[in-house]
């Protein structure tokens, strides 16, 4: 954790007010976002494409200048204490951006100088092996795998020991085992007392990662709690039947939210679970005259609440 001292005794380790941005040429991407990120969390930040995601995390790394509002870093607002809020932050970008010709011990020397971290307290060699690059620590950066770059990308975001990440889509793109890896690093800084915050457009991987959880949704935050109430807002539930006979015809079952023939001889069902009981949808069917031969009954997850709240397909 990073001994930077806390501009007040604010809980947030990011706090955005009213945060707005309207490109050049007039694209409203920000559209008055208040948002608050606990301290110690690790905080999904979730939106369909062009939700405002990436305009947000630029505008925390210095990269975009807002429109209106204000923003916050540990306590440090970016306007007011911009050295410090930048400190207090680390980004990993989605790009695998890299000046080919530096191994990832120069790169991570480098960025550490841009930041201003001494070299006594530089822990180049260590944070390459947290990353497990240190048996690459004198490679050219054009030499490494693509999961390698993106491990070098975390270590370089780490160099000035920020007591806030930021992770773009870690692992957009990645292959399961590499995922696997990336997930159980992040749970290591987190654990270690970071905060975590992440993009995604994996849902699986924010249920499975973060404590709370903030949909972005055409530059406004729709909806911003913890992940199991945000799960427990999931109303729908599908159940999927197996009848004995072929039928051609979507039968009318009463209660039923949607009825989708599959094939001939399966349905999927969806209905809303605080409205009725899968036991109502069953007794529809056989009301209708059909004959259930097997029965499959699934939660909705985080999708579903994601496309409930935006309506958009991930
Ligand atoms: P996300 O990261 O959630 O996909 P972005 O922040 O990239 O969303 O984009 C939000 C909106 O702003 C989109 O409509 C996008 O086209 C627009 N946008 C992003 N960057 C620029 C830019 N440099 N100039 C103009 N419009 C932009």
């Amino acid at each position: 954790m990073s001994a930077l001292p806390s501009a007040r005794q604010s809980q947030a380790a990011i706090r955005l007010q009213g945060l707005e941005k309207i490109y050049a040429g007039g694209k409203r991407a920000l559209d008055g976002v208040s948002l608050s990120i606990p301290r110690g969390s690790m905080f999904g930040l979730l939106g369909p494409n062009g939700a405002g995601k990436s305009t947000l995390i630029n505008i925390l790394a210095g990269l975009v200048m807002k429109t209106a509002g204000t923003a916050e870093v540990w306590g440090f607002d970016i306007d007011v204490n911009p050295r410090n809020a930048k400190a207090s932050l680390g980004v990993v970008p989605q790009e695998l951006l890299f000046d080919a010709f530096f191994t990832p011990f120069e790169t991570l020397e480098l960025q550490a100088g841009l930041f201003g971290v001494p070299k006594a307290s530089r822990q180049t060699m260590e944070l390459l092996r947290k990353v497990r690059l240190d048996d690459k620590a004198h490679a050219y950066s054009r030499t490494l795998s693509g999961g390698m770059k993106r491990r070098l990308l975390i270590a370089k975001a780490l160099v000035h020991n920020p007591p806030v990440v930021i992770l773009d889509e870690p692992t957009a793109g990645v292959d399961i085992e590499l995922r696997q890896m990336l997930w159980a690093y992040v749970r290591e800084l987190h654990a270690a007392g970071t905060t975590v915050v992440l993009t995604t457009h994996y849902l699986e991987e924010a249920e499975a990662l973060c404590d709370r959880i903030a949909i972005v949704n055409h530059g406004r935050i729709v909806i911003d709690t913890d992940t199991p109430s945000l799960l427990s807002q999931a109303r729908e539930k599908r159940v999927v039947v197996v009848l004995q006979d072929d039928i051609s015809v979507v039968p009318a079952i009463e209660g039923a939210m949607r009825v989708e023939l599959l094939d001939p001889r399966r349905l999927d069902i969806l209905y809303d679970k605080a409205q009725v009981q899968a036991g109502a949808i069953l007794a529809g069917l056989a009301a209708a005259g059909l004959c259930v031969v097997d029965v499959t009954t699934r939660e909705a997850d985080l999708e579903d609440v994601f496309l409930q709240l935006t309506g958009a397909a991930t």
